[in-house]
Parts: structure tokens; C-alpha cells; sequence
């Protein structure tokens, strides 16, 4: 079924009682909560800690399934078509409302860039609308000592808005909110995780868990620093990126938004601080500079240190279940490309409770599904993945 089908689709066609609790209020908590209501779980309730100052809501973000770790390429592809689709459906709707504005995309790689990076990303040229090879006067405009580069139509995805809208549609079909400032206790994906986000949600008997917790999700998740420096510049009309293999630390981008232009960025493995550091704003402009002379003198608006969830074995998204039935669907990890496969993997998500609610009705007794030990500590180790 297409997406722009389920986007409209209310739940009374399939009522599921089995109450899910969602935890995390970020592009992955809300884009699941909206797909399980609009599947027919009419009992949803999402637990948040924070929902703003988040990577959702201060990434920059293109539609561009990319900056994941080791996430297998035909996942990102098909949570990256999903997305797309989506997202299509959503930009015509006005990105006041979804925070999605169609715009064009143009990434250049210099000759001292090595080899690598003339190479084409096999997922951006399956994933991205009309990708094709830059022209001679694309070079000429943006990147006069470019070897090469690529050109697709894309999607600017306004986090700050484009989360309040899953959430007001999330909110039309029922969703219940918990939060801000309700923190789930215990390591997250643990069975003292779950009892107490049962207990937050007042839904002691939930047997269903999403965590969508971002860099919380797991303990294999680390933090990515990502420098921003948003600027005044409305002659700025279409995405411009470098993406050098080769000098990994320093991606260069400007991502022009509804009311200002994006200029990016750092990709700091390991690095989880938030202050300021004038040296890399000076640099981010003078690098994005190269592309579009004129940024130089952008009046700054804003310096946005941010922080992307990153996990080496890429994104997470699978089941795992403890003792008493109860079983926590995964979606965390995202690195730098949450944006872009949200929608996709809010669809597997659903899939995946679905299996579940399924395997819970016909065994009548969620404890018969398990097999080996009994949970004993609590502990995450003591979960069984089921992927
Ligand atoms: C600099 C930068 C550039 C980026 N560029 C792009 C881009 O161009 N394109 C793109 O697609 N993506 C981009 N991203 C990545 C994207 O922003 C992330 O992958 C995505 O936002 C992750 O969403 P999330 O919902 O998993 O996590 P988050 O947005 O971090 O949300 C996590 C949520 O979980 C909650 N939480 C955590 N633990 C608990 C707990 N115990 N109890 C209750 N609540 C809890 C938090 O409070 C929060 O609400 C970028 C990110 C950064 C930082």
C-alpha cells in the first residue's frame, strides 16, 4: 500500500487492542507511534524525557539515506524509497505545516579527493529521483576545480516541524503523551526498562515496547558531534555538499531551508560535547564559502552544536523479548540519516509488533513463547534478539 494511502488512513478498519508503549519523542518515537495508530493499535502511548533541543529537531536534514554506519545497503534502500514516497506526499501539503520542501541536490568531488569518492554512492544512485552526473556548468557555478559530482531531487526535512506534524496526526488517531521530563528507568531494552516504562504510561499489563531512544537506545549506541551555523541567505536555492571519503571529520554542506540556509558541518566520532567552538564555525562558513562566494558575508543567525546517535553496526531495528512475553522492537542508531528513513522503518516497526501480537493470540500465554533461561538481573544480555 502506498504511503500517501496510509497517511490518510484512520484505524477503524482494524482495531488492536494490545496497548504499545513508545519510548522516545524524536523523529523514530513519533513516526512509530503514527504508523501503529494508523495500523489499527488504538492504545499507543509515547514516553519522552525531552522534546526539544533534540537531534530531530536541530539536525539540518536532507533527504539524503547516507552517514549510518554499517547499516546493510538494502535496508537503507528500502527504508529510503519508503521515506521518499512518503515525504513526496508530505511537500504537498505546504512545508509550513510538514517542514518539507522539495529542492535540489548537487555533491562535487575535487581532484586530490581520491578514488573513493568518485565513486557513486550505490544507495543514493538507487534511492535519489534523477541521479545523474553533474553537468559542466554545474561544475563551472559551484565547484570550478571539481573532477565530478551528482545531481538529484531531494527533500529539505525541517525537523522542528516536521516532527510536531507526525505528532498532531499521531495526536488525531489517539495517541497518549507522557512527557517532557519522564525518563525510563534502567538500561534501555532491560525488563526493569520496560516495567517502568509501563508504569509511566499507566499500562501495567503492556507486553508491547518501542524504543526509539536515539543515542539511549542501547549501550553500543556513541555520539557523533555535528558542527551547524545557520545564516541569513535567500540567494541560496538548492542543497550544495561535499562529502570527501577521504576527510571524513569535515563534511561540507548548505542546506537552504524555508527561512535560512544550513551551513555544515563536523562528523566527530566520539565527541558528545554540545559548547561552542568558534574556530569550527570559521571554518564551516569559509568551506561553504568555496561553493557560493557570497556566504562569506551571510549574516550568522545562529551556532547550533548537535549530536547525531551513532552506532558502529549502523541502525537497529529488529525484536527482542524478555520473560513475561514481554518484547521491545528496537529502532535506534540512525547516525547522520535518521531523517531519510524514518518513515521506512516506523513501517517495519509495525511489522514487527504485529508478529508479536500475532505470536501472543495464538500462544494465548506470552511465557510460552520463550525459550532458554528466565530473565534473572534485568539485564539486556539476558534478552533474546529475534531478528
Ligand atoms: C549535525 C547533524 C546532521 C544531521 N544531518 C542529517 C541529514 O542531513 N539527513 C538525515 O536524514 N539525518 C540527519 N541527521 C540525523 C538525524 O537527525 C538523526 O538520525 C535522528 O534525528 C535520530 O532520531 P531519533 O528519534 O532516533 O533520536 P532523537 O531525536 O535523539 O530522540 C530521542 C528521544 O528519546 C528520548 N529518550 C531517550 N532516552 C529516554 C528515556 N530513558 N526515557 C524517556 N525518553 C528517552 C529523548 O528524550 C528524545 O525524545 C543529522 C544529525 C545531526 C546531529
Amino acid at each position: 500500500m502506498a504511503a500517501t494511502q496510509r497517511l490518510n488512513e484512520d484505524s477503524t478498519s482494524r482495531e488492536r487492542h494490545d496497548p504499545v508503549i513508545v519510548v522516545g519523542g524524536g523523529v523514530m518515537g513519533f513516526a512509530s507511534a503514527l504508523r501503529l495508530l494508523q495500523d489499527g493499535f488504538h492504545d499507543v502511548t509515547l514516553i519522552a524525557e525531552k522534546f526539544g533541543q533534540i537531534p530531530s529537531k536541530s539536525s539540518p536534514a536532507v533527504f539524503r539515506p547516507a552517514w549510518m554506519g554499517r547499516t546493510p545497503t538494502d535496508r537503507t534502500i528500502r527504508w529510503g524509497l519508503s521515506t521518499l514516497q512518503h515525504l513526496a506526499h508530505l511537500a504537498r501539503l505546504g512545508s509550513e505545516a510538514t517542514g518539507i520542501t522539495p529542492t535540489t541536490h548537487l555533491e562535487f568531488f575535487k581532484h586530490n579527493a581520491g578514488e573513493a569518492a568518485a565513486r557513486p554512492d550505490p544507495v543514493l544512485s538507487k534511492v535519489m529521483p534523477g541521479f545523474r552526473d553533474a553537468t559542466s556548468a554545474e561544475i563551472a557555478t559551484f565547484c570550478p576545480e571539481a573532477a565530478g559530482g551528482w545531481v538529484y531531487s531531494t527533500f529539505m526535512i525541517e525537523g522542528a516541524r516536521y516532527v510536531r506534524f507526525l505528532e498532531g496526526k499521531a495526536r488525531e488517531l489517539g495517541l497518549r503523551v507522557v512527557g517532557p521530563g519522564k525518563k525510563v528507568a534502567g538500561e534501555a531494552q532491560s525488563a526493569e526498562w520496560c516495567a517502568s516504562a509501563a508504569a509511566l504510561a499507566e499500562r501495567a499489563a503492556a507486553k508491547l515496547f518501542v524504543n526509539a531512544c536515539g543515542l539511549d537506545g542501547g549501550q553500543d549506541c556513541y555520539p557523533i558531534r555535528g558542527d551547524l551555523v545557520l545564516v541569513k541567505a535567500p540567494f541560496v536555492k538548492v542543497a550544495v555538499g561535499e562529502y570527501n571519503p577521504a576527510d571524513g571529520q569535515r563534511p561540507t554542506y548548505i542546506y537552504p531551508r524555508r527561512d535560512h540556509v544550513v551551513l555544515g558541518s563536523t562528523y566527530l566520532e566520539h565527541d558528545g560535547s554540545r559548547e561552542d567552538r568558534p574556530e569550527s564555525t570559521q571554518d564551516v562558513i569559509r568551506r561553504c564559502s568555496e561553493f557560493v562566494p557570497e556566504l562569506l558575508n551571510a549574516p550568522v543567525i545562529a551556532v547550533v552544536p548537535c549530536v547525531r546517535p551513532g552506532r558502529k553496526e549502523g541502525v537497529r531495528v529488529d525484536c527482542v523479548l524478555a520473560d513475561g512475553g514481554l518484547a521491545v522492537v528496537n529502532n535506534y542508531g540512525h547516525g547522520g540519516g535518521g531523517m531519510s528513513i524514518a518513515w521506512g522503518c516506523a513501517e517495519e516497526v509495525v511489522s514487527l509488533v504485529l508478529e508479536r501480537t500475532q505470536a501472543l493470540s495464538v500462544a494465548g500465554s506470552a511465557s510460552d513463547l520463550l525459550v532458554g533461561s528466565r530473565l534473572a538481573g534485568g539485564g539486556p544480555e539476558s534478552l533474546r534478539a529475534r531478528l
